[in-house]
């Protein structure tokens, strides 16, 4: 057989795929495992939005091949949806464009922008596509560390001239995967800046805007001045209303950038199955509900969680959003070493923090998406077989 390209050498195990097969290795054994490990809802998809979909799955004019960027009424909801949610206009044509999930997208804008030897900004901790996604496509990341001291968010002033420079791309995300943090207006004014400043194009990836607790209330990156000059943003209704099987998500904002993602999504994909863009249409338009009651339920899991491990010598500040919890491993400890830990211990999985980039080390991250029942037994497994500690 001959060898495979080298891009696809280059990428490391899916962190998530080690991670199942120790699940499946306990389980063999007859170990009742928690995973706190993978950022997948639980919670079925509301039956309003599944009722839709068996509506539109008989009609024949759904069968069809879809238009690679969206039926124009997918696109007009999504707008609606900005417009009522962020107070963002967008044009339906020109400034939205569907996607087969946001994931598709985030690792195709690398296609459209970055030939071999180029440079984008990628977060790190982070979501892999960013960095898997500049690889396939021939760049190169440079690594913002994204530190605890700053709130989780890039320090613009860190990154070197000659870098800015040269970069293409800059990949951001909040509220943020895997550090839960959430990014101000004035923290998207700078970037923007930034960008303008450089000649960046801005990939915001907005995927958790709609999981956020205790009144707090994420902000669009194309609420900021000028933003549509110089970016994108990435969104779609996997996490609000727990369709991430469906695949269908969405990027919106500069015209441009839309038109070549589109242009690029035309010579690759068919777009997304109709009757999946028009159940999500009902999620966009009618879900306002759904996302208030997800909110009560994740809440009430985080406050278990972290009041467990602030127990046992933690001292976690409950997230305002998405539904992870970023926490330090204690001393004498590396993230993988205490993973293993906690699984030996009280036969729960947490993902080691490095997983999602080498500023990751020393932190591990907690997914709440698991039942209430499985969520507060994981949290009593802690508290008596872990043991205190004092950082
Ligand atoms: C879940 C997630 C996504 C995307 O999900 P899709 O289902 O592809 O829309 C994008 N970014 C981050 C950071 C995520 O955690």
């Amino acid at each position: 057989m001959k060898q495979e390209a080298k891009r696809i050498q280059s990428i490391p195990p899916y962190l998530f795929a080690r991670i199942e097969k120790k699940i499946d290795e306990l389980k063999e054994k007859g170990i009742d495992v928690i995973s706190f490990g993978i950022g997948d809802p639980d919670l079925p998809t509301p039956d309003y939005i599944i009722d839709k979909m068996a509506e539109a799955i008989k009609d024949p004019a759904n069968h069809q091949y879809p238009s690679s960027v969206g039926m124009i009424s997918f696109r007009r909801a999504v707008a609606d949806w900005y417009k009522k949610r962020f107070d963002v206009d967008l044009d339906p044509a020109t400034e939205v464009v569907s996607l087969i999930g946001s994931k598709e997208g985030i690792a195709n804008i690398n296609y459209c922008y970055v030939d071999p030897g180029d440079i984008n900004l990628v977060p790190d901790p982070g979501y892999p596509v960013y960095g898997i996604g500049t690889m396939l496509a021939g760049g190169e990341s440079y690594y913002m560390p994204l530190k605890e001291e700053n709130g989780y968010l890039p320090d613009f002033t860190a990154i070197p001239e000659d870098i800015a420079a040269k970069a293409k791309l800059m990949f951001l995300n909040y509220p943020n995967n895997p550090t839960g943090a959430t990014a101000t207006r004035e923290f998207f004014e700078e970037a923007v800046a930034f960008a303008k400043k450089y000649d960046i194009i801005i990939c915001h990836d907005a995927a958790y805007s709609e999981v956020a607790y205790d009144g707090y209330v994420p902000v669009s990156f194309l609420e900021i001045d000028g933003a549509k000059d110089v970016g994108i943003e990435f969104n779609s209704v996997s996490k609000p209303f727990n369709m991430t099987g469906w695949r269908i998500g969405f990027a919106v904002g500069n015209a441009k950038v839309i038109e070549t993602l589109g242009r690029y999504k035309s010579n690759v994909d068919s777009g997304a199955f109709q009757a999946v863009q028009i159940a999500a249409m009902e999620g966009l338009a009618n879900g306002d509900e759904t996302i208030e009651k997800m909110h009560q339920i994740y809440a009430k899991r985080r406050d278990l969680v972290v009041d467990a491990f602030n127990s046992l010598g933690w001292n976690l500040p409950k997230p305002k959003a998405t539904f992870y919890i970023w926490a330090p491993v204690p001393k004498g400890f590396t993230s993988e070493s205490f993973a293993e830990y906690v699984l030996e211990k009280a036969a729960v999985i947490v993902t080691p923090g490095n997983g999602y980039g080498a500023a990751g080390e020393g932190y591990f991250r907690i997914s709440l998406t698991l039942p209430e029942e499985r969520v507060a037994e994981a949290a009593e497994r802690l508290r008596d077989h872990l043991d205190q500690v004092t950082f």
